[in-house]
């Protein structure tokens, strides 16, 4: 349950790639960087979309599309029409950047030492005590911290980010690279969004999985509360080895969603098999965080040995009271299969709760079952916890508790909880898409801090441009600021490789996530005695502070507290084990 799904997404809508996410195909995304009211025109009977409204934060930031890229994108129509040479004059461009006096982490976890680093164009040239020479343009570090740009594997980012390509939400905290497609929910097809993305960049950098609730939606349609035959699972091993030699970094999977949450084990591990086969990875948000915990984890152990490809789970937790303080449990097992050779590695979110549907506490779909609510508020998320990010058929419910609603009602939150649903689905029912979204407090905090210090966790988001979470603002600060600086759970290098190149090798990305000559400029400058988040569920867009500069394949991106509108953000597709660039 870590985010509003994907392929809740492709479940109701055809996606179409080219129209990104927030607009038109999905406008009742409420946390989208849009949002967008609807209503009801009595008239003609049907929704439609009015008046869109930038969120207070967003809006400040952002920069106009048609300001800048415009500008570029010009000059390349001007270029590609005329075959004209673009004279520049070598002394309008410094030839090198050459950024000094910092405490260089260097993103493998080795101690910080002072240094400076050189970068050319798009890549690190030099690392170590460096003079200035004539032809560098000097960047004064100030004694900060220099690390190599953060890796968000888990990201929903890609919603909005052709609409607010200079990423506030990421670049202010100090991420230059999304890893999307998650959750079982990618674009389709891939080669289509890379291409527009390859148009039209964006600040950041950006990878994808290819989700298996997107392929089944595509093969099974709406009949999908079932296992598929084998004639379907071989169609969309057809359309995963499209998506695979598109870039995709290997198989997502959705398992407490639908229509994932029907296939069986074979059908993954038969999907995980492909992707295995032209070298990708398998990375999942398991069949349950909760009540079936331990079969779900027995589940992606079982792929990660049978396919024969690395597993990652996704934004691992414990969410259920009776589960907490067995982090050690967990850990002890995912141990023991590494230790039986099963590449299996985790991303980890630093909060302790998460956003999703009100549904997906329920795994029978047994919505109007009165024990399986009471369980879901007893267990999963108590009612005081449970915060609505959305809710169409009553928005003056959106930051409200059900507990507080249950009050507001007159009744139990039992009663309460189940009768939202149901009207949320009778919206749902008329429009055909998702009609709420909730806020669930059900971790432990010293669970959290030890699936983050796990060896083999990395440091993910979930979050969004402009979701409702905080998360999409604050993972990477609040990990430095109150994991590292506050509690003094990780130490800072550690916490910088867990960042940076832990989560490249959990992706399979390669060249980023460290500082060293060859690699790719992505840099972050930040001070660690100040770095914090500071967005809230209150105030989920509101930006870290302590992040002093953020540099993307060389350009800066990140300036004084602002995004400087520089796009330079590449599509990293994947690669063959032996393909160098
Ligand atoms: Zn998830």
């Amino acid at each position: 349950m870590g985010v509003l799904s994907d392929e809740s997404l492709t479940h109701h809508v055809k996606y179409d790639p080219l129209a990104d996410t927030a607009r038109l195909a999905h406008p009742y995304r409420a946390s989208y960087a849009w949002v967008i009211t609807m209503f009801t025109t009595p008239r003609l009977g049907r929704r439609r979309i009015v008046a869109p409204q930038l969120s207070e934060s967003v809006r400040r930031h952002s920069r106009s599309r048609w300001s800048l890229p415009a500008g570029r994108t010009i000059a390349t129509v001007l270029l590609a029409t005329t075959a004209l040479p673009v004279p520049v004059s070598p002394q309008q461009q410094p030839k090198t950047t050459l950024i000094t006096n910092v405490r260089l982490l260097d993103g493998t976890g080795t101690p910080s030492r002072p240094a400076a680093v050189r970068v050319r164009g798009d890549r690190i040239v030099e690392v170590g005590q460096l003079e200035p020479q004539a032809e560098d343009a000097v960047v004064d570090g100030g004694g900060l911290a220099l690390a190599p740009g953060f890796i968000d594997t888990h990201s929903h980012h890609d919603r909005g980010l052709l609409q607010h390509p200079e990423a506030l939400a990421l670049v202010s905290q100090g991420v230059t690279t999304i890893v999307v497609g998650q959750d079982g929910g990618s674009r389709s097809p891939l080669a289509q969004y890379f291409a527009r993305l390859e148009a039209e960049p964006a600040a950041v950098n950006l990878a994808s999985y290819a989700g298996h609730n997107t392929l089944r939606r595509q093969v099974l349609g709406d009949d999908f509360r079932r296992t598929a035959t084998p004639a379907e699972i071989d169609e969309m091993r057809r359309l995963l080895r499209g998506e695979l030699a598109a870039g995709a970094l290997g198989l997502s999977t959705g398992l407490e969603y639908d229509p994932g949450i029907y296939s069986a084990t074979e059908e993954v591990l038969a999907l995980a098999q492909e992707a295995a086969a032209a070298g990708g990875r398998y990375v999942s948000h398991i069949r349950s965080e909760d009540r079936d915990l331990w079969p779900a984890v027995e589940e992606v152990i079982r792929i990660g040995r049978e396919a024969r490809l690395p597993a990652q789970i996704s934004h691992m937790k414990l969410a259920m009271r009776s589960l907490w303080g067995q982090a050690g449990r967990l850990l002890a097992r995912l141990e023991e299969a590494r230790a039986a050779g099963i590449d299996i590695t985790a991303d980890v979110y630093p909060y302790v709760y998460w956003q999703s549907t009100m549904t997906v506490l329920f795994p029978q779909r047994d919505f109007d079952n009165r024990e399986s609510a009471a369980f879901a508020l007893d267990e999963l998320a108590p009612p005081e916890g449970l915060l609505i990010a959305r809710f169409d058929p009553d928005s003056s419910y959106v930051g409200k508790t059900v507990a507080e609603i249950a009050q507001l009602r007159e009744t139990d939150p039992v009663t309460t909880y189940m009768a939202l649903i149901a009207e949320a689905q009778a919206v749902e029912q008329e429009t055909g898409r998702p009609a709420e979204s909730v806020i669930g407090t059900s971790m432990d905090p010293d669970d959290v801090v030890e699936l983050i210090a796990w060896p083999h966790s990395n440091v993910c988001s979930d979050g969004e441009l402009d979701g409702r979470h905080p998360r999409g603002f604050g993972s990477f600060t609040r990990i430095l600021g109150r994991y590292v600086r506050e509690r003094q759970a990780l130490t800072l290098e550690n916490a910088v490789r867990k960042m940076t190149s832990l989560a490249a090798d959990h992706v399979g990305i390669r060249d980023r996530g460290v500082i060293r000559p060859g690699a790719h400029a992505d840099l972050v400058l930040f001070d660690p005695d100040r770095v914090i988040d500071r967005a809230t569920p209150e105030e989920p867009r509101l930006p870290s502070t302590g992040v002093v500069g953020v540099w993307v394949n060389g350009v800066k991106v990140f300036a004084e507290g602002e995004p400087t509108g520089a796009l330079p953000g590449q599509v990293l597709r994947r690669r063959e084990p032996d393909e160098t660039e």
